[in-house]
């Protein structure tokens, strides 16, 4: 039996991977599954243990008794930690920070890849993350690294998150997503970088329905095992 297709979206936070991702899913009827939050629900579990995340061992001692789940719904991602739905919570800028540090040790990435290969195995599945393309499935249909400045990528999220006339909110948003790409890019496992067949896309200053037409189009030209959707 073959299995459905496997397109892979990295690149750096602040990049619209999500927006991209969520859009494929419902346009081509595929799981969205976003990695990042499975690094995040581990980073909270550290947080509630009080757990340090330089420690590799102590994280690793807790990972083994941790539980984290996706589960794929119509718009996003229900991330459910030890059973309980944590999926606003995660959000928050003390996860954020932690998730970028937790996913520097290599036992956490080992067994959340394995987490994040189980999900996908069987295809059908638009997954978005910094490593899915080079790691996690490396014989993905199609590899998209998505890319734009730091300075556009930090003035999308400031107004995403409704903006802030004093300014200060998008100085610190600038800040720490330059702090997590600098661990994402220089970690020694797994660090961002595209693919050698990725297709890479700098949407900097490219409107997000030009971004999604053309990435629209690699589906089509990739992802031969592409069933009929249910609802394009
Ligand atoms: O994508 P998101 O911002 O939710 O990811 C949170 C953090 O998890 C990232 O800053 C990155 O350090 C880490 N991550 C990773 N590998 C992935 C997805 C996320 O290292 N595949």
């Amino acid at each position: 039996m073959t299995r459905g297709p496997i397109i892979a979206i990295d690149g750096p936070a602040g990049a619209g991977k999500s927006t991209v991702a969520r859009h494929l899913a419902q346009h081509f009827g595929l799981l969205n599954l976003e990695s990042g939050a499975m690094y995040r629900a581990f980073a909270l579990k550290a947080i509630l243990n009080d757990q340090d995340f330089d420690d590799a061992a102590a994280l690793e001692r807790l990972a083994a008794e941790t539980s984290v789940t996706l589960r794929p719904e119509r718009g996003g991602n229900r991330v459910l930690l030890d059973g309980s739905d944590v999926t606003e919570r995660i959000r928050d800028a003390d996860v954020t920070q932690g998730a970028s540090r937790v996913s520097v040790h290599p036992a956490i990435r080992a067994w959340l890849v394995g987490l994040q290969r189980e999900l996908g195995r069987a295809g059908g599945v638009v997954m978005e993350g910094r490593d899915i393309g080079t790691v996690v499935f490396p014989d993905a249909d199609l590899k998209v690294f998505l890319d734009a400045s730091p300075e556009a990528r930090s003035q999308r999220r400031y107004e995403q998150n409704g903006g802030d006339p004093a300014g200060s909110d998008q100085r610190a948003i600038s800040k720490e997503l330059r702090e997590r790409d600098e661990r994402d890019r220089n970690r020694a496992d797994s660090p961002l970088r595209p693919a050698p067949d990725a297709v890479v896309i700098d949407s900097t200053a490219m409107p997000l329905d030009e971004v999604l037409a053309r990435i629209e189009e690699l589906v089509r030209t990739h992802c031969a095992n592409l069933r009929a959707p249910e609802h394009a």
